[in-house]
């Protein structure tokens, strides 16, 4: 390494604040089974100073104006060390931030941004309602303008993080006369306002903080309106695309690798079973198919372009990787992965319960095909009757 080089003072400043990572270092991710901030506030925090956390980022927000090349030497120098499982700060990191660059002012990255780089506020994503998942354009929950502030109420459900989170990213609908994709705003709001009730869900992996959100007279100045007025659709579709890919990053990544599945083949004598090794074989395939598409899809968005449908196809493999590989787990543990209580067992029974919710979360894997079939295929785009009339004329 080169005295001076950009890996050498990636390599210094990590040493001097993380641990180097150990093949079988101890896994969480997507938050499963643990609510434990503390530990990706520390290493947000001690990140914060060169920027290293959110690389790309301008510097007067957080980040070190990295290039697509400095970006991957950071994160080679990076994969070197354990990192906590940052899943309550993805939304703020990859969802919101990405987002508030393209869409938001100047003054709001300067309020938003730095917080979000070092940690100290955590971001949850308020789109999803009872009537408005996959079709998320139906977003019901109400904006009133009342003079330079909005009034809000409505519901949302399945929010993710809401349980700790400082701020929410809204969408509501700020015009129900005019079609569905065009009369909706989005907006960054306190969590701790007067109006907003968090009420979490339990999760059958035990996880308590997806909530739902109830929204009720909440005011929201207009300083917070992120994007303009009726313009919350493109940033919505910005979000989205973004989110895509960060779910299909954190599903495939370094958390639940195959090399961890190898080493448990080994502790538990399976990796001499042809059978096994069979599916080793497979799942380690998987896993480096997994690997190049995300490649694929972060190359785009390291050259500044708006990630596209290739973020779908990383987070169907995602998915299918993350299932594939807990289920290997699974197998190979035998009955003490659904009743022992030894410490692997636990871990990947968390897991296990988990994977189910990777195809759904993020847009669930039949939206992700209908993307790929309309704009990588040409298919023909499924039938819409409701996308030209009034959202109030709308039977629902
Ligand atoms: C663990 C978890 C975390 C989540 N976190 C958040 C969050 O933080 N913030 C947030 O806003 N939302 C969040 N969600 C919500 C998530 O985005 C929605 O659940 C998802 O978009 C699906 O919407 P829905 O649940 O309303 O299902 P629906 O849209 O009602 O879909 C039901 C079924 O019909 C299928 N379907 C629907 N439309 C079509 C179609 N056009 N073509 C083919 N099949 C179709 C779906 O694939 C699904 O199988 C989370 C969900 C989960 C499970």
């Amino acid at each position: 390494v080169a005295p001076g080089s950009l890996r050498d003072e990636a390599r210094t400043a990590f040493e001097s604040v993380l641990r180097p990572r150990r093949t079988n270092s101890p896994v969480t991710v997507l938050g499963a089974g643990a609510d434990d901030l503390a530990p990706g506030i520390a290493f947000l925090d001690a990140l914060a100073p060169g920027g290293w956390a959110v690389p790309t980022w301008p510097r007067a927000y957080g980040g070190r104006d990295a290039t697509p090349d400095q970006v991957s030497v950071i994160a080679e120098e990076l994969a070197r060390f354990e990192t906590p499982d940052l899943y309550p700060f993805l939304v703020g990191l990859h969802v919101v931030g990405p987002t508030l660059l393209a869409a938001a002012t100047d003054e709001q990255r300067r309020r938003w941004l730095p917080p979000i780089a070092s940690g100290s506020e955590i971001w949850c994503q308020l789109f999803s309602e009872p009537g408005a998942g996959s079709d998320l354009a139906n977003v019901a929950a109400r904006a009133e303008r009342d003079g330079d502030q909005w009034r809000v109420t409505g519901q949302k459900v399945w929010s993710s993080r809401a349980a700790y989170a400082h701020r929410g990213f809204l969408l509501a609908r700020t015009d129900p006369t005019v079609p569905k994709h065009t009369g909706i705003t989005a907006f960054g709001l306190a969590m701790a306002a007067p109006g907003v009730e968090v009420r979490p869900l339990r999760q059958m992996n035990g996880d308590a903080h997806f909530s739902e959100v109830f929204l009720d007279d909440l005011v929201v100045d207009d300083a917070d309106r992120i994007g303009p007025v009726g313009g919350g659709w493109g940033v919505a579709r910005t979000a989205l695309a973004n989110e895509r890919g960060a779910v299909g990053a954190v599903s495939a990544g370094t958390g639940v690798s195959t090399g961890r599945v190898e080493v448990l083949a080994r502790d538990r004598g399976a990796s001499r079973d042809p059978r096994w090794r069979d599916r080793l074989a497979a799942a380690h395939a998987g896993s480096e198919a997994d690997r190049f598409t995300r490649h694929r899809a972060r190359a785009r968005a390291e050259a500044g372009q708006t990630p596209g449908p290739e973020g779908s196809g990383a987070k169907l493999r995602g998915s299918a990787t993350f299932k594939g590989t807990v289920e290997l787990a699974l197998g190979i543990l035998g009955p003490s992965g659904v009743a022992g209580s030894d410490v692997d067992a636990l871990e990947w029974r968390t897991l296990f319960l988990t994977a189910p919710s990777i195809s759904i979360r993020g847009g669930t894997d039949e939206i992700q095909r209908n993307i790929i079939g309309e704009r990588v295929l040409g298919l023909p785009p499924e039938p819409r009757v409701d996308t030209d009339r009034p959202w109030n004329e709308v039977p629902r």
